[in-house]
């Protein structure tokens, strides 16, 4: 049921993340008439762009790892289906699937009042995201528990501080030899989060928290 009633004003967001002052002009049945009064100047850019690829999880794990990551501001969402991808989403499925992420993440940059929702793209295949991200001008790494000589600390903090990073995560069973050594052709480098294995979607979250930390705004003052 509606708590509203006529004349009340409230800030409405868009898709895009434009938000409106907002006064509800009639209310009729189920019909609602808001007028959008005035745009309101959104919260600033993220300091860093984070695109997360993300090998398809079951959807409990998967809304879960979209809400939290958005709420730590992750710009972008590449979901993609690797070789131990247990779930599978065809036709139809495919595009609710995508409406609910969206509206996931919509209501988490409004519950951490981000300037934009995280952008999620439809799933594609493990060779397509490498397609995409061959020539991305950034930081690429693939988190991979069993590499042994390299942290993403480290790998953090030999670089400087940059617009953008992409990191990729696998699926419940993780990534295939064969998948580490085509991403690392690609330019993704793998690195180790220490010797705990963690759920996909904790590495996920934790990564995105990371890359905030040491590269973005989750501080007071802005890196750049
Ligand atoms: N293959 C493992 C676990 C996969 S964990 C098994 O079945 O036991 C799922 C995903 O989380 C991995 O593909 C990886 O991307 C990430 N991950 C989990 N723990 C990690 C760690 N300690 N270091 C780097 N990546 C990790």
């Amino acid at each position: 049921m509606l708590r509203m009633t006529k004349g009340d004003e409230f800030i409405l967001m868009d898709r895009g993340g434009e938000r409106y002052e907002s006064v509800i002009e009639a209310i009729d049945g189920s019909a609602v008439l808001v007028k959008l009064q005035r745009p309101l100047q959104g919260p600033a850019l993220p300091d860093v762009e984070i695109t997360l690829c993300q090998a398809l999880l079951k959807s409990g794990p998967m809304d879960y790892l979209i809400e939290k990551t958005s709420e730590l501001g992750v710009s972008h969402i590449k979901p993609f289906t690797a070789e131990r991808t247990v779930v599978k989403i065809v036709g139809d499925g495919s595009s609710n699937k995508l409406r609910r992420w969206q509206e996931i993440a919509v209501s988490a940059a409004k519950q951490s009042d981000r300037a934009a929702p995280a952008e999620i793209s439809q799933p594609v295949s493990f060779k397509d995201i490498m397609g995409q991200l061959q020539d991305a001008d950034c930081l690429k790494v693939i988190l991979w528990e069993r590499e042994e000589s390299r942290d993403l600390k480290e790998v953090l903090r030999a670089s400087a501080p940059a617009p953008r990073f992409a990191g990729m995560v696998g699926p419940e069973g993780g990534f295939s030899i064969n998948e580490v050594a085509l991403a690392r052709e690609a330019g993704f480098i793998p690195v180790s989060l220490g010797k705990r294995i963690l759920r996909a979607e904790t590495a996920a979250i934790t990564l995105t928290a990371l890359v905030q930390y040491e590269w973005g705004d989750l501080s007071i003052r802005s890196n750049h």
